[in-house]
């Protein structure tokens, strides 16, 4: 924390001040300038949350040094996360994972369909909602358990990790119990109680940009999930609600660097989201890869005409293949792996 006084600050404030952060556990360290006077206080800063310094007289502002997000910060933890998504797959190092698949299971023999072609074109996770948060309530909203089940399995058969959605703190063990990788989806992203619930979990969790947050909100949505003991968070990029209503979102592609910045926490891109339109979803997709980050994640479908969610922002297989092959030559030009 960094107090700065007034210019007319006086010698007399500047001790009480001085007395009282000394009383607080904290060492102050006083820099005198030409024209102001800092003081840097050094210690655990929690005590200050009871204490406004910014109302004692002479001080101008008073300025946090680290980040509110501390635990997500790199101050805290300089080196990269690494996540263990279960069968020897890592999120995080040289590797950038790719998840792929329908937004919603649909039935067994179309995710079948689908999770074999995305597994044979090199994506490792397998991705399907089965609850789905959908804007209309007379949408399609998921199979629920049925949908858990058939993810499962399908998964299990191929070796492959699965993710899925959990939109509501009350079903939190159910998707538990069939999923790899719990989605927080954007819509959820300040559930604060939500967060806390999967926080209690130790399975890894796909932190979604909220539409309208910031990235300083992302990341202390995420703070709430280490606060609660669940360190294995991953951040996801899905676009973000601009004036441009071209697209379904805006992908901001600069949080990838601003994130991998910011936070030792892996970070992920869903160009299909943010985006709406497959023709787009190969061109981000690159971008994302070329930014850094570390992984995708991408909807997939075989019959995107009939899909019960999000058809038209869904590859083919075929697409989805081809693209594997152009991430696979961006990712050996920026030093990673597909
Ligand atoms: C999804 O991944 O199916 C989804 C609903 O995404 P988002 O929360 O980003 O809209
Ligand atoms: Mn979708």
């Amino acid at each position: 924390m960094i107090i700065v006084l007034r210019k007319d600050a006086t010698q007399e404030q500047i001790d009480h001040i001085v007395e009282r952060v000394k009383k607080l556990g904290l060492t102050p360290m006083i820099s005198k300038g030409v024209e102001r006077t800092i003081i840097g206080l050094i210690g655990p800063e929690d005590v200050l949350r009871v204490t406004p310094l910014e109302v004692f007289p002479g001080v101008e502002k008073v300025m946090p040094v680290l980040a509110p997000y501390r635990l997500v910060s790199r101050e805290f933890k300089p080196e990269s996360s690494l996540i263990d998504l279960g069968r020897g797959l890592t999120i995080g190092g040289k590797k950038v994972m790719v998840m792929a698949g329908p937004c919603a299971v649909e039935n067994k023999e179309l995710l079948w369909e689908i999770a074999r072609e995305v597994k044979s074109a090199g994506a490792t996770v397998l991705r399907g909602g089965a609850f789905k948060p959908r804007t209309s309530p007379y949408s399609f909203q998921g199979l629920g358990e049925e949908g858990l089940k058939i993810l499962k399995d399908v998964a299990s058969n191929l070796g492959m990790v699965t993710i899925t959605e959990v939109m509501d703190t009350r079903d939190v063990p159910l998707v538990v119990k069939y999923a790899d990788i719990l989605q927080i989806g954007a819509r959820n992203m300040q559930n604060f109680n939500l967060l806390r619930e999967v926080g209690s979990t130790k399975k890894p969790v796909v932190l979604k940009r909220g539409l309208s947050s910031t990235i300083k909100e992302w990341l202390m949505s995420a703070e709430y999930i280490l606060s609660a003991g669940n360190f294995n968070v991953i951040l996801c990029e899905r676009g973000i609600r601009t004036f441009e209503d071209f697209t379904r979102n805006t992908l901001d592609i600069s949080a990838v660097p601003i994130v991998k910045q910011l936070s030792h926490l892996p970070v992920i891109v869903d160009p299909s989201h943010a985006t709406g339109k497959w023709g787009l979803v190969p061109a981000c997709s690159r971008a994302a890869v070329a930014a850094g980050c570390d992984g995708l994640l991408i909807e997939v479908h075989s019959k995107p005409e009939e899909a019960l969610s999000d058809g038209a922002q869904s590859l083919l297989p075929e697409r989805f293949k081809e693209l594997m092959q152009e991430l696979r030559k961006i990712s050996l030009a920026v030093g990673r792996e597909i």
